[in-house]
């Protein structure tokens, strides 16, 4: 087990309707040095490509973007949520349905800070059905951009997101996988990544 499943099965709770909440340690209160952690974990397993920017979607994308982002020495960026009905021409727009309150909310990337020039690293805290990693999927390569990678830290093998990335041919990694929970027994199984 590695150390964010153990950190998982220590504090996350299993909620209803397939929700895992990791609040105490990851995307409310935020254990600095588990997201540091993670930061070097995304590191060691893309150091090989060549990444000029780190992707992700506020707001707690935000955090672990930042630690991935330190570890390569390069921006981060994250795509805003707007509210606006006007978009101008000078950003990248993505329709993004959230998982948690299922609602649509329009993300954009201002064009001054993604180019044809870039590669880049997208992450992001869950991957669920994947509409959050479609949406930075569609906005770098909108961008005419490069998609080096996509980290995600806890992927929810059990529903479809993961599979569908995968089966576009994106390297995905995720340093935990569920392969299934229980509510009423708040247990959680991880898949064997071999890792
Ligand atoms: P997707 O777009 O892949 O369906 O869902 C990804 C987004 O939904 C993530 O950015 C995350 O904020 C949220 N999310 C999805 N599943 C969970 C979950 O089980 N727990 C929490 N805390 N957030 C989730």
């Amino acid at each position: 087990m590695n150390f964010l499943e153990e950190r998982i099965l220590k504090d996350g709770i299993v909620k209803e309707g397939n929700v895992l909440k990791v609040d105490s340690f990851l995307n409310h209160q935020m254990d600095i040095a588990l997201i540091d952690r993670i930061g070097e974990e995304f590191y060691e397993r893309f150091k090989d490509k060549k990444i000029t920017k780190v992707l992700t979607i506020e707001a707690s994308g935000i955090a672990i973007a930042c630690a991935v982002a330190r570890c390569f020495g390069v921006p981060m960026v994250f795509a805003k949520k707007s509210k606006s009905v006007n978009i101008d021409g000078d950003v990248y727009v993505a329709e993004v349905e959230s998982f948690t309150h299922k609602t649509q909310n329009r993300v954009i990337v201002s064009k001054r800070f993604l180019g044809p020039e870039d590669h880049v690293l997208i992450v992001d805290d869950f991957l669920a059905n994947g509409c959050a990693l479609q949406g930075l999927i569609s906005i770098t390569e909108g961008a005419g951009a490069t998609v080096e990678g996509l980290g995600i830290v806890i992927e929810k093998g059990f529903q479809f997101g993961g599979r569908a990335i995968r089966n576009l041919g994106y390297h995905l990694e995720s340093i935990a996988i569920v392969e299934s929970m229980d509510a009423e027994a708040g247990s959680v199984q991880f898949a064997d990544q071999g890792k």
